[in-house]
């Protein structure tokens, strides 16, 4: 029995959402009987379009779903959500369809999570269908490591500093690859650490493993995905809540994440990022200010990061590629991404692990550049000199570099070698300065974080 072969349905639940329900959850019960050992689940709807936040006139509907354990915030019965990525399903005792967890069918009341992230004019009719015990045979095969591929050599970096890629997606969301082989893929770019962000699941942080070893080390994170917008964690095992796009449920559980260790970052808070809409929200560490390649809107991101640092709200920055696919797929400018463009750095010294990477980046010793290759870009204050900063770039020749703060035109100069440094006398008065280094053309290649006038 394959998905294509099944028999009628045990259960057929449908409805209607209208506009106004749109980016409202609904949780739809039905009733497991006892004795059953796996489930399958199909739906379907109408004028079907996909999530990419810049299409419209039509209905996504995306899916999720609760045993018998309940709905509540933080339940261990949360089974897993797909979004609008899987058309099906199957969860068994011994096996599910990544990113559902596997486990007891045990009988009583489950739900169908439905997300209408967007209902086009004429409405959306959904239909979702439902067997029990219906025999789906496993389809995980022996998912290979691929070979180890030694990476091209790349420019060296300080001692006691890693580079790594903040942002990806599997099968266990809406990627196109098993998590070893991301791992494999971002050791062949040269990477040190992986920071892992299936959308609302945390599934794929098991099958990743630590890395390490001649991996890079896994800093098991998820990308907690609202409709108003998406914030990434780093440093949780467990799923938080996504299904309340206010700013104060939002609010809330990024404040409940950081207090549990993790570090929390805003994505991609540009248009089309999708953007983040929570305005005032507060609590977390982070701004993905680079996401993907630089010229896809990310100055919007800069901007603002820029405009909270400006209040005094010290928040860092760092970047992450965003990646989906490693086999290629025609969806327009996505089939740019690249892991490592960008690639975070950050300070660990002598002790490289997921906790003291995650220390690093909710302190803000790190910076982000274009490539695992570079520009390096070392901000730090003179030791020499009270009331100035020193600067180094590595392999940013041709670049300028521009050196912001909050009072003062930014200082700049041309970048003339490969190994190049220099030292600044910060405006007095400025509350932080901070550092990038721009193409001819003024895409940013590199930028560090902030240095706060009490350290000069
Ligand atoms: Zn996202």
């Amino acid at each position: 029995m394959t998905p294509e072969t099944l028999d009628k349905p045990d259960l057929v639940l449908h409805g209607h959402f209208d506009k106004d329900h749109e980016r409202r959850y609904a949780h739809v019960p039905f009733d497991v009987p006892a004795g059953r050992r796996q489930i399958h689940i199909r739906y379907s709807y109408n004028d079907q379009i996909d999530s990419d936040p810049t299409l419209g006139g039509g209905n996504t509907l995306d899916i999720g779903l609760f045993d018998e354990r309940g709905i509540a915030e933080s339940s261990a019965g949360f089974r897993g959500w797909s979004g609008s990525e899987k058309m099906e399903f199957t969860i068994d005792e011994s096996w599910a369809t990544p990113p559902y967890r596997k486990g007891k069918i045990r009988p009583g009341g489950w739900h169908v999570l439905l997300g209408p992230y967007k209902v086009g004019p004429r409405g959306c009719d959904w239909k979702v269908e439902i067997w029990f015990d219906p025999g789906v045979p496993s389809p995980w095969r022996g998912v290979g490591i691929s070979r180890r591929v030694d990476p091209d050599p790349l420019p060296e970096a300080r001692p006691g500093w890693l580079r790594g890629d903040l942002h990806c997606h599997t099968l266990y969301s809406d990627g196109d690859s098993w998590p070893p082989e991301m791992l494999s893929a971002a050791g062949a770019a040269g990477l040190d650490f992986l920071g892992v962000t299936d959308h609302n699941n945390v599934g794929h942080q098991l099958a990743y493993g630590p890395g390490g070893d001649g991996l890079p080390i896994v800093v098991p994170g998820i990308e907690v995905t609202t409709y108003g917008g998406h914030w990434n964690a780093w440093g949780t095992d467990r799923w938080w809540e996504f299904r309340e796009p206010e700013s104060k449920a939002v609010e809330r559980t990024i404040r409940a994440a950081a207090e549990s260790g993790a570090v929390v970052s805003i994505c991609h808070p540009k248009p089309f990022g999708p953007p983040w809409e929570y305005e005032g929200v507060t609590g977390f560490h982070a701004v993905e200010v680079w996401n993907g390649p630089w010229a896809q809107q990310n100055a919007a991101s800069l901007a603002f990061w820029e405009s909270l640092l400006r209040r005094g709200d010290r928040r860092v920055a760092l970047g992450g590629s965003d990646t989906h696919y490693l086999h290629g797929r025609n969806l327009g400018a996505r089939d740019a991404d690249r892991l490592g463009a960008p690639t975070t750095w950050v300070q660990v010294g002598d002790r490289p692990t997921a906790k003291t990477i995650l220390e690093a980046l909710r302190e803000g010793r790190s910076f982000v550049s274009e490539s695992p290759g570079g520009p390096q870009l070392y901000l730090e204050p003179d030791r020499g000199r009270a009331g100035r900063v020193s600067v180094e770039v590595r392999g940013g020749a041709g670049g300028r570099l521009e050196l912001v703060t909050d009072t003062a035109t930014p200082v700049v100069r041309m970048v003339d070698g490969d190994a190049w440094d220099d030292a600044f006398e910060v405006p007095a008065g400025a509350a932080y300065v901070r550092a990038q280094l721009t193409s001819a053309r003024g895409d940013v290649r590199a930028l560090a974080n902030p240095v706060w006038a009490e350290r000069l």
